[in-house]
């Protein structure tokens, strides 16, 4: 592809007055909104209303009168919307990381009032790391064991009838492949398991149909796809089949069916309220509903499905030019579009970080996964086809002028 072909590209492309919605700093190539999504223009402002206003002038009043006290409902129901779920059924709340224990405590509760033998959770060894440290540190809480796939083909498997939980990243952080969703979890369902999802690299980066696909319960991120912010809230959604068996191992006041009559004793609310725990972070859900605005502003051109289609033409382009231009990185995502997330990555143990670290310098953001990935994310909503093939450009550039091997690009920092 020329430089030309990839501009007719951008010029042709109905969605490209999207990337208008970012305070996107000028002259970067962005290829890191997988781990931290880019600055909505809308949110500062947003941001700065609330602190003023809302809380400044209005102080207290606010819980009522802006609406706080809905927040997780109101910017869950937003989110429920690019990920196949019903309005009521998810809720903006804690952490990724929380969330997934609050789930598959519930999950293991559930499997287990069903059949008592079921101890087994059941996930990848190349999940990511906090998932599979949840699970552990849950596991050896409740008396159950982890089994973990080493391919995605060994999954179904690994399951039977000691299993309580197949829980799995719908997207794997490293190598962006994608799992089947509607597969697994109808696999899970015949072992007589619950299928938990992590959707942190998937909602907002492909079209996600936990309904339609017979998951039971998800968690998900806000600062990556979602453009929440650092430390955004996460999200949880649990199938209305379960709602009412749901009981969280946390059990705080705003999960409570009456939390303002401060009564004695824990009473789960209706629905999905109890997935709550403590108060909402009111700030952070500011920034968090102005990110996911930017993805419910694409409805009007086709929505998730019309960002899947320009995410899978970009994810293309790039990784069939880095593999003319660099032959000597080895591809790890998927080449099949129907297994590979939003993301394209090469390992190479040597190369790998300093080259990072050399496309950071020349402004060419993407990040380095431990022990060899060189990762880079592609957001739909603000990355052109002309990044891609000028990021596919300044790689080769780094490497065959030998940039990558000064110092500075060698040492290491505390986050990659
Ligand atoms: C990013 C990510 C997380 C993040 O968890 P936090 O609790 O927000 O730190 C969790 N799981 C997966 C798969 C992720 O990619």
């Amino acid at each position: 592809m020329t430089r030309d072909e990839a501009l007719a590209l951008d010029a042709a492309d109905a969605l490209a007055p999207l990337r208008e919605q970012f305070a996107l700093p000028p002259g970067l190539i962005y290829l890191d909104g997988n781990s931290l999504g880019v600055l909505p223009k809308a949110t500062a402002a947003r941001v700065q209303q609330v602190v003023r206003d809302e809380w400044g002038r209005d102080l207290i009043r606010s819980w009522n009168s802006a609406g706080w006290i809905d927040l997780p409902q109101r910017i869950g129901d937003k989110i429920a919307r690019l990920v196949g779920a019903g309005a009521g059924e998810l809720v903006v709340a804690d952490s990724t990381s929380v969330n997934l224990f609050k789930v598959l405590s519930a999950a293991l509760a559930i499997a287990r009032a069903d059949d008592a033998q079921r101890r087994v959770i059941v996930s990848e060894r190349s999940n990511f790391p906090t998932d599979l440290y949840i699970a552990e540190s849950l596991a050896a809480q409740q008396g159950c064991t982890l089994r973990l796939a080493d391919t995605p083909e060994q999954i179904p498997a690994l399951l039977g009838s000691d299993t309580a939980v197949l829980m799995l990243t719908q997207v794997n952080y490293r190598s962006g492949r994608l799992h089947d969703m509607a597969a697994l979890s109808r696999a899970a369902h015949e072992a007589g398991a619950l299928a938990v999802w992590d959707l942190a690299h998937s909602a907002g980066a492909l079209p996600v149909d936990l309904g339609g696909d017979g998951a039971d319960m998800a968690v998900g991120c806000g600062y990556k796809f979602l453009n929440g912010g650092p430390g955004a809230p996460a999200f949880v959604w649990v199938h209305p089949r379960h709602a009412e068996r749901f009981w969280q191992p946390l059990a705080g006041w705003m999960g409570h069916a009456a939390p303002f009559e401060f009564t004695p004793g824990y009473r789960p609310a209706p629905g999905i309220a109890r997935y709550l725990c403590g108060t909402p972070p009111v700030l952070s859900m500011a920034a968090l509903e102005c990110g996911v605005d930017t993805l419910l502003a694409a409805e009007p051109f086709g929505g998730m499905a019309a960002l899947r289609a320009k995410s899978l033409a970009l994810t293309r382009l790039f990784a069939d030019e880095v593999r003319v231009r660099c032959p000597e990185l080895a591809l790890v995502s998927p080449t099949d579009d129907a297994l590979r997330g939003s993301q394209v990555c090469f390992a190479h143990a040597e190369l790998g970080y300093p080259v990072v670290q050399a496309l950071i310098a020349r402004g060419v953001i993407g990040d380095f996964r431990a022990p060899e990935i060189l990762r880079f994310g592609f957001t739909p909503l603000y990355t052109r086809f002309a990044d891609a093939f000028d990021a596919a450009v300044h790689l080769q550039q780094v490497q065959d002028g030998g940039e990558w091997r000064r110092p500075e690009f060698n040492r290491r920092h505390a986050v990659t």
